[in-house]
């Protein structure tokens, strides 16, 4: 072997397809280019699972408190879960995690595609990645082989001439390729890693961190069988999605996440040009009917998923559109269509493709630009050659290019709208949409009061899925209040305020979703507890039953928890800007928003019921409780 590869040798269950997990954590120091493998016991896997909970052990066990998180002490971590790769519908999923660049808190994304399967099929439960690399490099990964490469002709690419780059080079089509793409490697603080060019594990940065290790992709493919230690189990849960999921999917079928832009702006849900409007005009352009037509081609999925959400666009006006890089989900639509007064379809995608080639989030850049636009709509921003405009499509395209490049006013768009509203002063962030530092993403907090506090609390900053949508769960039909059913709870919920009935629905689902991100399963899948007891029983040949999966969400939030407080977090940082607290003059959610006041009394209970002191640290009979003493 060179001193830039590693063989590793298979555990002989994993060979046999008896084991759902590989056994093998692959390490990589890029200072020294040493490779080594940890190998956790079946106890880990039952504690962590994978996916996010293996990213916060690690993050907790090998990070030293408040390091840069751009230097080469941050780990960067892709972590499938348990389920990960198995023949479960809607386990084509990973996570991705380090400490954020963008928020000095958790990062922990998940991407679907198909790269997390293939990297346990190459023989790996994750990749745990440090230090830096002295020039560009690329992770090779086959079948146990591990090799460091050489990537200094892919740096600059964008993710789809990299990701054709290495399957040539390689000559295999099928290599699935984890990257960033400029973004990342200019360090723009809310870039993404892209996977099979279209997939982001997009929030709090993660691209800049892979982009400060010189680390331009991680290419895999694998030819193991992802075995389980008790198939007949797993297709009690199989079977179940099989033959449900065109009933209960119908909507992502047909229209997929863009399908409830229009509803959800109709509502006042989506925050209309940087929360200011109560109303976009044109919006029926971007309503799913109407946008398909023009620009769907085609579908896509995820591995193993006969659902296939995942929209191919393209288009051959005057903006050309290339179909390698998806289409916009109905937060791209949000963030870089209504929130920033754009209703022109061709625009929205074109920037969605920019988003995807250059490796950026969606959400995050949309939100920028939007607090951007505020701000110059505001004047409270001049000496620039280009400052972007409310409803203007080619600011908007321009306003990405200047982010990716630093150049101009995308120097200090490409901090996030936090730091540049510190760079801009003037009082400008009375117009600031984020939490914890980060954007907001499209489900508004002045209508969905229990997802504002959930922004407040979540250890990456403002996030939608490990959190508690107020209007699903008012839908006695909607799987959350199955779920909440099963732990006791009467549905459906009421849509305004943070009751103490909300307050216990929040703990249990966002226990429930940070247990799919360590499993790791799409969210949009209507799984309910009993069905993941089965599916992880049969994964794991365990016995586990719903208050173990509940204790294990728990587990995880208050790990994320602990790792705030080391990292200099306190309870006043659990907080919403200003725009959360905004209220319109007309429209369906006029006059309406929590006050600070209540969203604190909200804060107060919940850490009460979680077993969090008043300032909002675990208590120490909840760390034993949750077998967090090792931390
Ligand atoms: S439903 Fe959509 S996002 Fe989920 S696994 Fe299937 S294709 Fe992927």
């Amino acid at each position: 072997m060179e001193k830039n590869q590693l063989l590793v040798t298979m555990r002989p269950e994993f060979l046999r397809g008896e084991s759902a997990y590989t056994g093998k954590i692959l390490r990589v120091n890029l200072s020294t280019e040493n490779m080594w493998v940890d190998e956790q016991p079946d106890s880990f896997y039952r504690k962590w699972i994978g996916g996010r909970g293996l990213i916060l052990y690690y993050l907790m066990k090998e990070t030293l408190p408040k390091i840069d998180p751009l230097s080469p002490d941050n780990l960067l971590i892709f972590a499938p879960g348990l389920l990960t790769g198995t023949i479960l519908p809607g386990t084509g999923r990973h996570a991705v995690g380090a400490k954020s660049p963008l928020t000095g808190a958790l990062a922990s994304s998940e991407a679907g595609g198909w790269w997390g399967a293939e990297l346990k099929r190459a023989g790996f439960d994750a990749v745990v990645i440090q230090g830096k690399s002295e020039k560009p490099v690329y992770l090779w990964i086959k079948d146990g082989l591990v090799e460091i490469r050489d990537a200094s002709h892919l740096w600059g690419k964008t993710t789809g001439d990299c990701q054709e780059i290495i399957q040539t080079e390689l000559e295999d089509k099928k290599i699935r390729v984890a990257q960033i793409g400029p973004a990342g490697e200019n360090g723009v603080l809310y870039s993404a890693v892209m996977h099979d060019v279209n997939r982001a594990a997009g929030r709090s940065g993660l691209g800049a961190v892979m982009g400060s290790k010189n680390l331009k992709a991680v290419a895999v493919r694998g030819s193991f069988n992802v075995g389980l230690a008790d198939k007949q189990l797993m297709q009690v849960t199989t079977k179940w999605i099989t033959s449900n999921y065109k009933d209960m999917m119908g909507w992502a079928s047909s229209y997929g996440t863009p399908g409830s832009v229009k509803p959800n702006h109709d509502v006042g849900a989506t925050g209309i040009r940087n929360y200011q409007d109560s109303a976009l005009v044109g919006i029926d352009q971007l309503d799913a009917t109407s946008f398909f037509p023009l620009l769907v081609t085609g579908r896509d999925t995820c591995n193993r998923c006969p659902v296939r959400c995942k929209l191919i666009v393209s288009y051959d006006g005057e903006e050309k559109i290339d179909p390698r890089y998806g289409g916009p989900e109905y937060e791209s639509i949000g963030g870089l269509g209504v929130l920033c007064g754009i209703s022109d379809p061709v625009i929205v995608a074109k920037a969605n493709e920019l988003c995807a080639a250059n490796g950026l989030d969606t959400i995050s850049t949309g939100g920028t630009i939007a607090f951007a636009m505020d701000c110059v709509k505001n004047n409270l921003i001049s000496g620039f050659d280009f400052l972007p405009v409310f409803g203007d499509g080619q600011s908007l395209l321009k306003s990405i290019h200047l982010i990716v490049e630093r150049s101009g006013l995308g120097e200090w768009m490409a901090e996030g709208s936090l730091r540049m509203a510190q760079r801009v002063g003037k009082q400008s962030e009375n117009y600031l949409a984020v939490a914890r530092g980060q954007e907001f993403p499209f489900h508004d907090p002045r209508l969905k009061n229990t997802i504002g506090m959930g922004y407040a609390l979540s250890a990456t900053g403002a996030d939608h899925m490990h959190n508690l949508n107020d209007t699903f769960a008012t839908w006695d039909g909607a799987d959350v209040c199955a779920r909440l059913r099963e732990m006791g709870m009467q549905t459906p919920l009421e849509l305004w305020g943070i009751s103490d009935h909300k307050i216990l629905a929040y703990q249990y689902e966002t226990a429930f979703k940070n247990f799919l991100d360590s499993a790791v399963i799409c969210h949009f899948y209507p799984y309910e507890y009993h069905h993941m007891e089965d599916a992880l029983n049969g994964a794991g040949g365990w016995n586990l039953d719903k208050d173990e999966i509940n204790r294990i969400g728990e587990r995880i939030i208050n790990l994320a928890r602990l790792y705030l407080v080391r990292e200099g977090f306190t309870e006043l940082d659990d907080a919403l800007s200003s725009m959360a607290y905004h209220r319109l003059d007309s429209g369906p959610i006029a006059g309406k928003s929590l006050t600070p006041l209540e969203l604190r009394e909200a804060l107060e209970k919940y850490y009460s019921a979680m077993g969090w002191s008043s300032t909002g640290v675990p208590e120490d009979t909840t760390i034993e409780r949750l077998q967090l003493v090792e931390f």
